[in-house]
């Protein structure tokens, strides 16, 4: 078939667009209501993605004039002592969403610690009763939507990319990206395939996909000729690779081989660039909501 003209997904400039919207919002609230949406976030350890991940949520979350928290805890805190610090945080009237940043050390029980943030200050919409509205039709909506599967969805509808009744597949079953977008997707009456590590032939459901999240954590592992012509890729994939010609000797890729699906994607989000700067709008995003159900106004889309 005839190439496609393949269009570029700007993450960057939609997640600068949601966050300014966020921003208006933000002031209006405190206009309004004399309330500013306050985000925690806790680090245990010193690991430098962790430490580049926080600095970043809370350099966006000042810009947009939230409140912010930081508890930084040494590798050794004990169980019990963080969830003292949580437990603070849970009763501070000035924290309207906690973000507990992953991974947590080895002889910390993670699962536990997420169940103790309170369901209406989850920042990331992890919690089980959180996830289970996110899957359950005509429940209630969840109080917050894990940010990365949120900002794939927004990019695609700001993209103009209609979901609706069209064949979606999802590369990735994890807790934190691909269970939870796939299930929106669901959501929005998409016809959803969930691949991972033991599917048998993924190319077949790829060939057959019109919009394809990519979530492996492979650097540049779905090849050009697996999509289907005239495609709409979200590439979720964060993959260092050795480069020497690079100043830190290493180059971002995502999960996609991005070279070649251009000429075959009709649309496709670049790494970096794409899928990241969306997770951290959404975050905010998040904090906004819940400060807003705070006061019992709505949710804002
Ligand atoms: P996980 O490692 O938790 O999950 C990877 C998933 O891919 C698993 O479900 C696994 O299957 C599946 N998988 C692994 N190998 C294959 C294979 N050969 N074929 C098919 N499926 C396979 O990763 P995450 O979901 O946390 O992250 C995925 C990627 O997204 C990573 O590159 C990560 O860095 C990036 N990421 C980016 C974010 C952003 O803000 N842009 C945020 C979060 C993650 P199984 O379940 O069977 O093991």
């Amino acid at each position: 078939s005839a190439p496609v003209e393949t269009k570029l997904i700007d993450g960057k400039a939609i997640a600068a667009e949601v966050r300014s919207e966020i921003k208006k919002s933000t002031a209006e609230l405190r206009a309004e209501h004399n309330v500013t949406p306050g985000l925690a976030v806790i680090l245990v350890g010193s690991r430098k993605d962790s430490q580049s991940y926080v600095r970043n949520k809370k350099k966006a979350a000042e810009e947009v004039g939230f409140h912010t928290v930081d508890i930084v805890l040494p590798e050794t805190v004990s169980q019990e002592d963080l969830l003292f610090e949580l437990e603070k945080l849970n009763s501070d009237l000035k924290v309207h969403a906690i973000l507990v940043q992953l991974p947590l050390p080895k002889h910390i029980d993670e699962a536990f610690v997420l169940s103790k943030i309170r369901v209406d200050k989850d920042a990331d919409g992890f919690s089980a009763e959180n996830v289970g509205n996110l899957c359950m039709k005509g429940g209630f909506p969840p109080l917050a939507v894990p940010c990365t599967p949120a900002g794939c969805v927004e990019l695609l509808q700001r993209s103009g990319v209609e979901v609706s009744g069209k064949n979606a597949v999802v590369v990735g079953r994890s807790n934190i990206v691909g269970m939870p977008v796939s299930q929106i997707l669901q959501s929005m009456d998409a016809t959803v395939t969930v691949c991972h590590s033991r599917t048998q032939d993924m190319v077949s459901y790829l060939r057959n996909a019109d919009v394809v999240i990519a979530a492996v954590g492979k650097a540049e592992y779905v090849r050009g000729d697996w999509l289907k012509p005239g495609c709409v890729v979200i590439d979720v994939g964060i993959n260092a690779v050795d480069d020497a010609s690079k100043k830190l000797g290493y180059r971002l890729v995502g999960d996609v081989n991005f070279a070649e699906a251009q000429g075959v994607a009709a649309q496709i989000t670049p790494v970096p660039g794409g899928v990241g700067p969306m997770t951290i709008a959404m975050l905010l995003k998040n904090t906004l909501n819940l400060a807003r159900r705070s006061l019992q106004l709505p949710r804002i889309p």
